[in-house]
């Protein structure tokens, strides 16, 4: 017999889940009970499948087909969000177009995810402002993105020419292609965050957070050795990047770093530090033309949530 609250459920992927089984009416034996819940899982997975939408391109019904295999998350997340139109053989074919485009809407969100801030979860290599002067560095980093291995090392004194922009350009380019995060840290908060955890956790706290940098398929360390310190806290900078940078080498995994320093100043603070970002590309950017920077402020206005002229993008 059916429930009233059965026999409303009709359109839409949520119906499935608005019931919950009733106990057996009279159950004599473990068997007999369980044949009955079987029964009953199997009426209302018919009811289910009668009751979804057709698939837009075959017409049965788009649960009439569940997947036969253990589809991974992501493939789960975007079925479930194209639920409506496509049965899983046809989301199948259309997979991978429907992944393309579900990761480049849903990019912003990735960075954000991996520790960009929202103000420049928005950067990408199209919307990076071309000059005639960086065109050749705007190119190395897209080139390597599309095929990143190792270090990245994007170095330059000057400030304001997007080294932080095209860094997080080749994460969002990471995500599209693989549908994993990797994970964005500026070095400055990062070693505050350690120094705060110390009080309470002391050295466990710093393990943890040379560890958290450790595993990421793709990290982008921004702002390598930026602040003008004490000799103590740029001996502490020196030896967290050192450690992390050290795992990702041993662990064979994606890093980009940036830093207003060039190699040669990155070597006088650590020469093991500059030499394991030479066994990747190095980018020293040591000239742009003069009318860059207002160029570059210029393109901010572009930009929908209206960041200020004054931060960030160095
Ligand atoms: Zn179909």
């Amino acid at each position: 017999m059916k429930s009233s609250s059965e026999t409303e459920v009709s359109q839409g992927p949520t119906a499935s889940q608005s019931h919950s089984p009733k106990v057996p009416e009279s159950p004599v034996t473990f068997s007999e009970a369980l044949s009955a819940t079987m029964e009953r899982i199997r009426i209302k997975r018919e009811e289910r499948i009668r009751s979804a939408p057709p698939c837009a391109v075959c017409g049965t019904s788009i649960l009439a087909d569940e997947p036969s295999h253990s589809p991974d998350i992501e493939e789960w997340t975007l079925y479930n969000a194209t639920h409506e139109k496509l049965c899983f053989k046809h989301f199948q074919v259309e997979y991978a177009k429907l992944k393309l485009s579900w990761r480049n809407e849903h990019a912003d969100k990735s960075l954000i995810a991996a520790g960009v801030s929202e103000e420049f979860s928005n950067r990408s290599f199209e919307n990076y402002r071309l000059t005639d002067s960086n065109k050749q560095f705007f190119t190395a980093v897209k080139n390597w993105a599309e095929h990143p291995r190792a270090f990245l090392a994007i170095l330059s004194p000057y400030t304001g020419i997007g080294k932080t922009h095209l860094a997080i350009a080749a994460l969002r380019c990471f995500y599209v292609d693989t549908g994993h995060f990797g994970k964005f840290r500026k070095e400055g908060p990062f070693l505050l965050d350690i120094r705060k955890g110390y009080s309470t956790y002391g050295t466990f706290a710093e393990s943890d957070a040379i560890e958290s940098l450790s595993k990421p398929d793709f990290l982008v360390y921004d702002d390598l050795f930026s602040s003008k310190e004490p000799q103590e806290r740029i001996e502490f900078a020196r030896r967290i990047a050192l450690a992390v940078i050290d795992e990702r080498e041993w662990q064979g995994r994606i890093t980009v770093v940036t830093s207003n320093l060039t190699l040669s100043g990155i070597a006088a603070i650590d020469p093991r530090i500059s030499s394991r970002l030479s066994g990747g590309l190095v980018l020293n950017v040591q000239s742009v033309d003069e009318d860059f920077r207002p160029k570059l402020y210029k393109s901010k206005t572009r930009f929908p949530n209206g960041s200020s002229p004054s931060m960030g993008e160095d």
